[in-house]
């Protein structure tokens, strides 16, 4: 037993918590939950605790269903929202095949995984992201409505959105996780909330606990919570911008002063390498029908990205090298601004860290920034200076993504297959549809 480990079973004693859930999230990027007695937490970090695989999402083949669940004891912490007696906690957990194994498709294991890549190379990775969320209720036709009509930075008296999100950040922090930033966004109901800079597994956890918090909180508010990409046709998409840095020990190896943006030349080949693979890699941080509808349905001033670029203070290129005070090393990052509040954090985080981390390894050369707002450039006036589309469904980016090595190499074997059966599967559903639009294409209302 190890001092974390200990740490955790006195902490169970002494705040008397009853339940301790233990945490995990399946390819599709559910989190997933089995609760379990304190008595049980002691074998669980000597053996972890079994489950059957089988019923999760992609998890394993029917002929190894049984799992274990190997909770991670620096993860520990109480739920805010069950405070009280018969308190409940929760650990995120390494799903293990019964040999102690990493499981083939454990989303938490493939970017552990990257990590160590990066790691390998010399990197530690930090990372914060931008989260993009609309609060909506129903109305009494049960179709979905923003909670309120105000718009970015709105200070809204009375508004609910304020209350929503001192509640929420509240017990984010109470959950040892620090924001930075939080407003309202441009949509109606529209809200951002930005997390402080953490390592990248960190992260990926915290971005899960965020959404269960921010869930918990609109339910307790009698609204919904909803990080689909694109819930309302005419208002902006909720995106999870995400700004990462590479350090080589204390030093920002993003940093240089005497570069263009005071960006080295590690932090050009990682833009160079994110804008290289960044087809293949769209499926997974764009990983819904829904997603596409973001990307490609507001076009110019919806502020998504479409066109495969990078800038410094242009807001349609897909990569952004952040405004920053002149001198401050520590600050020089790198933005990703086509992932959505929808994607599974884990796979998303390790193929944007793979696809930068080959730029570096390869030496790949940035392209000149893109100075214009490329909405409005016309096909050729882009076509001329080499900027591409992102894919504009999700089956031209499964399509993208089905012969890429980069990413079949970052996810293995197993979990590569599944999300593509998985996504094929959604796009064939979608596209079996016929919608409204088509009806009223046919059948005009008078
Ligand atoms: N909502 C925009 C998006 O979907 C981002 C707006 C912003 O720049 O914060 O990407
Ligand atoms: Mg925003
Ligand atoms: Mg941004």
């Amino acid at each position: 037993m190890d001092k974390q480990q200990e740490y955790v079973l006195r902490a169970i004693e002494e705040r008397d918590i009853r339940f301790v859930r233990l945490w995990f999230t399946d390819v599709s990027g559910q989190l997933k939950s089995v609760a379990i007695a304190p008595a049980e937490v002691e074998g669980a970090f000597e053996e972890g605790i079994g489950f059957d695989g089988s019923a999760i999402e992609g998890l394993t083949r029917v002929f190894e269903s049984d799992m274990l669940l190997a909770p991670d004891p620096s993860t520990f912490q109480m739920l805010p929202w069950r405070e009280g007696a018969n308190g409940v906690a929760r650990m995120f957990c390494d799903v293990r095949t019964p040999d102690g194994e990493p499981a083939r498709t454990d989303p938490r294991a493939v970017l552990e995984r990257q990590i160590a890549r990066v790691a390998e190379a010399g990197f530690t990775c930090y990372i914060h992201p931008e989260i993009e969320f609309y609060l909506v209720k129903r109305d009494e036709q049960g179709r979905i409505r923003p909670t309120d009509y105000a718009g970015y930075f709105d200070h809204v008296p009375g508004g609910t959105a304020h209350d929503f999100r001192r509640r929420a950040i509240l017990m984010l922090e109470q959950m040892g996780i620090s924001v930075e930033f939080s407003h309202h966004e441009g949509g109606p109901g529209q809200n951002e909330i930005d997390l402080r800079f953490a390592d990248a597994l960190s992260m990926a956890d915290n971005i899960m606990t965020f959404r269960a918090v921010v869930e918990e909180v609109a339910l307790q508010e009698g609204s919904m919570a909803t990080f689909m990409p694109k819930p309302f046709a005419d208002q902006f998409g909720s995106g999870m911008h995400t700004h990462f840095s590479l350090f080589e020990g204390d030093r920002n190896a993003f940093f240089d002063p005497s570069g263009q943006y005071q960006l080295s030349a590690t932090g050009r080949a990682f833009i160079a390498g994110l804008l290289h693979h960044a087809s293949e890699i769209t499926a997974v941080t764009n990983q819904h029908v829904n997603s596409y509808k973001r990307l490609w349905g507001g076009g110019r001033g919806d502020e998504a990205p479409s066109y495969v670029c990078w800038g410094h203070n242009n807001r349609s290129a897909l990569v952004r090298v952040p405004m920053h005070k002149p001198g401050k090393a520590q600050s020089v990052r790198v933005e990703y601004r086509g992932i959505d509040s929808s994607a599974n954090p884990y796979l998303a985080y390790a193929v944007i860290l793979a696809a930068g981390l080959k730029g570096i390894e390869e030496g790949y050369e940035l392209p000149p920034e893109a100075e214009d707002d490329v909405w409005a450039l016309s096909p050729l006036e882009r076509k001329a200076l080499g900027i591409h589309a992102l894919p504009t469904s999700l089956k031209s980016a499964v399509a993208a993504m089905q012969g890429s090595d980069l990413v079949a190499d970052t996810f293995g074997e197993d979990t590569f297959e599944y999300f593509l059966r998985n996504k094929r599967r959604e796009y064939q559903a979608y596209d079996a549809q016929v919608t409204a639009f088509e009806l009223d294409q046919f059948f005009p209302r008078s």
